[in-house]
């Protein structure tokens, strides 16, 4: 056992329900919670500041090496920073989304990201989320689990999402982006291995509630716990 408990990826593609299944798995266990996918929509939201080309793989790296990506739990759930500006809403937009999983192609801005994830998590105690949690950044994480959901649930999920944030958006163009998002990660992921890894559990959260989502990969997690103590 690592000294402060287990590592547990939460993996899977956009929608599945990644971010609420894994605060609230992180709350239950009592372990930090680390969001990898902010991190490369952080550096997405530079380029777009910057106006750089996110298909730039110089300009890219040389700005993900440049910026102070930082995150930190609040009483609403996790804030993320970009040199110290809270930009926790800003990284959700569909725009900055398209560049997150651009600037996520470039295996510089992927080398720079999964050192500053491994080094955090290194002492376990850990929930990660995100699409390469466990197979770059933790290949011997103790429990791996990949959500999935049909790409009609996922859609439907992110328009309630954009609402809550009184955001309008449009189901048939959300599935699309999705689809295309997908794809580009898929692509962007098989490049390091197999996706989703070998010796991951796959949980259908179709049609599951958040509550029995969360209780039955904290279900998973206490089964790890106990065989690792
Ligand atoms: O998980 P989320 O949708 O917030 O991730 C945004 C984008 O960042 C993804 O579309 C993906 O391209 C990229 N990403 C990644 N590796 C991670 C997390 C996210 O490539 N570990």
């Amino acid at each position: 056992m690592r000294r402060n408990g287990i590592v547990l990826a939460i993996d899977g593609p956009a929608g599945a329900g990644k971010s609420t299944t894994a605060q609230l798995v992180a709350k239950a266990l009592d372990y930090l919670y680390l969001d990898t996918g902010a991190m490369y929509r952080t550096v997405g939201l530079a380029v777009v500041r910057a106006g750089a080309n996110a298909d730039d793989a110089d300009a890219v790296v040389a700005l993900a090496k440049s910026v102070a990506i930082d995150q930190k739990a609040g009483g609403d759930g996790v804030h993320t920073f970009l040199d110290g500006e809270d930009i926790s809403l800003m990284i959700r937009t569909p725009k900055v989304s398209d560049a997150a999983s651009r600037v996520a192609v470039h295996q510089g801005v992927r080398d720079v990201l999964v050192a500053t994830q491994q080094a955090i998590g290194r002492d376990g105690g850990i929930v990660l989320e995100g699409r390469d949690t466990g197979t770059a950044i933790f290949p011997d994480a103790e429990l791996k689990v990949f959500l999935v959901a049909d790409v009609a649930e996922r859609a439907h999920r992110r328009k309630l999402e954009m609402a809550a944030r009184g955001e309008r958006a449009d189901v048939a163009l959300l599935e699309r982006q999705i689809r295309e998002r997908d794809e580009r990660d898929r692509q962007t992921q098989l490049r390091f291995g197999p996706w989703p890894s070998e010796d991951a559990v796959l949980v259908d959260t179709t049609g599951m509630s958040i509550d029995v989502q969360v209780a039955k990969v904290v279900a998973l997690a206490q089964v790890k716990i106990q065989a690792e103590s």
